[in-house]
């Protein structure tokens, strides 16, 4: 029986449909192309905003296109916030909410009790599914060791779709990462919905600072990256650790959503600009070379031209290296739904453009000042010509010229020049990485 999955969404989707994927071949189906006829077509929903449902459906209604007798499984945030939308679908055969694998076998399979399988989450606590999930190759890892969220952001439908905040014991989560490095992962991130929520849930409860110091004493892997972590939630212990310890890459992503202390407090979020900069500046202070990246919500609720142009000299004002810039759509079901002073929508569009502008002046700038410096870079495959492609501890995308032997292994590069925001450079030093590969390329 052929199978095929669609997944919609953020990294802690993609992590759940590999899981999937894992689980469906244990029990014997074949993994398809989505646009490939198949016995059975999953869509890993999102529901982050309303074109993020319509996509879903969308998904849905192709699926049937392809095959009109296969089953067409929902799974995903969309099917676990809002599965009313989904019943309403006549190309749907079953809704399965998050948290239920079994659930969404015997459906696979064919065998399922009802049309719509969902747990409420924020009643209920489902156990995370923890398997290393290989996104990029065999050199990088994703392991989500939190699900949920309990903070509830006015512009955020992740605590009704993902449900209560929980976390995955560090035993298994240390078991997890010797797993990896014994498959010979070079790199792990670690991933969660809200991580800076993790252990708080647990008997007995305890902080990710304690988690990330046991993995910077024990973990045998040799570079560690925390997927993304609030703002106040970076507390001088984690820049500490980071810092001290060898294995934690110089990078850190902290969503800021905003650039104005109003907008900030609209959004229920838990920090004000001032302590946003502060931050920053500890952090960069222990870690002169690190990647700070950011989220940006552009054109919320009750956001005028004055408060946009106080938002970009902000922005402009932060030695940042990227942005990830998201227009503000309306959530049906989120606080800020309620809210009046919509932007108009093609405001909205200009505010994202002005935006994104400056992100990526700020990733060539950042990328720039590396160039002539060494850098230690995981190069992962090679291409058609012989140019390797990795990315740096502080998260620089780098190429050089080298043998496909140096795949998955970290070496020393010179950057030579950049290109945009990427580096080229020619590889001066293969030891040092754990396996001590030895031979040495030209310049990019
Ligand atoms: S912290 Fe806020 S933005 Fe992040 S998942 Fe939770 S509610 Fe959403």
């Amino acid at each position: 029986m052929r199978f095929a999955i669609a997944t919609l969404g953020c990294k802690v989707n993609q992590y759940d449909s590999a899981m999937i994927e894992a689980r469906l071949s244990a029990l014997g189906l074949e993994r398809g192309e989505f646009g490939a006829v198949a016995d059975v077509y999953i869509v890993n929903t999102c529901t982050v905003t309303d074109r993020a449902d319509a996509e879903s459906l969308r998904m849905a209604r192709r699926a049937r296109r392809l095959n009109p007798l296969a089953r067409v499984i929902m799974t995903g945030c969309l099917a676990q916030a809002n599965p009313a939308t989904l019943t309403r679908a006549p190309e749907v055969d079953a809704i399965v909410g998050l948290g239920r694998p079994g659930d969404l076998e015997r459906a696979a399979l064919g065998s399922m009790s009802d049309r719509v399988m969902v747990t409420d989450l924020r009643k209920e606590r489902a156990a995370i599914e923890l398997g290393a999930v290989t996104l990029e190759g065999r050199t990088r890892a994703f392991l989500k060791l939190q699900e949920g969220c309990d903070q509830f952001c006015t512009f955020c439908i992740v605590p009704f779709s993902r449900g209560k905040s929980r976390s995955v014991e560090p035993r298994r989560v240390m078991a997890a990462i010797d797993q990896l490095a014994e498959q010979g992962f070079k790199e792990v991130i670690l991933s969660g919905v809200h991580l800076g929520g993790y252990g708080k849930d647990l008997e007995p409860a305890i902080g990710l600072e304690a988690l990330l110091e046991m993995i910077a004493e024990r973990a045998p892997i040799a570079r560690v990256r925390i997927s993304s972590l609030d703002p106040e939630e970076l507390s001088d212990r984690i820049i500490a650790i980071l810092a001290q310890s060898e294995k934690f890459c110089p990078h850190l992503h902290l969503p800021l959503q905003a650039g104005d202390d109003w907008i900030l407090s609209r959004m229920r979020r838990r920090y004000s600009t001032a302590h946003f900069s502060e931050r920053l500046e500890r952090a960069l202070a222990a870690l002169p070379d690190a990647a700070i990246g950011t989220d940006l919500i552009v054109g919320f609720p009750g956001e005028t031209a004055r408060h946009f142009d106080r938002y970009l000299k902000f922005l402009e004002s932060l030695p940042i290296a990227y942005f990830h810039v998201f227009p503000y759509s309306v959530r049906a079901g989120t606080t800020a739904a309620k809210f009046g002073g919509r932007v108009a929508a093609e405001e909205i569009r200009r505010r994202a453009a002005v935006m994104r502008e400056l992100g990526e002046r700020k990733r060539r700038v950042f990328a720039q000042r590396f160039v002539g410096r060494r850098l230690r870079v995981l190069f992962e495959e090679a291409d058609a010509h012989g140019r390797l492609q990795g990315y740096s501890r502080n998260y620089i995308r780098v190429t050089a010229n080298g043998g496909a032997e140096l795949s998955n292994h970290e070496v020393e590069v010179e950057a030579s020049f950049a290109e945009g925001a990427q580096l080229a450079g020619r590889i001066v030093r293969t030891e040092g990485c754990p396996c001590g590969a030895s031979a040495v390329g030209s310049p990019g």
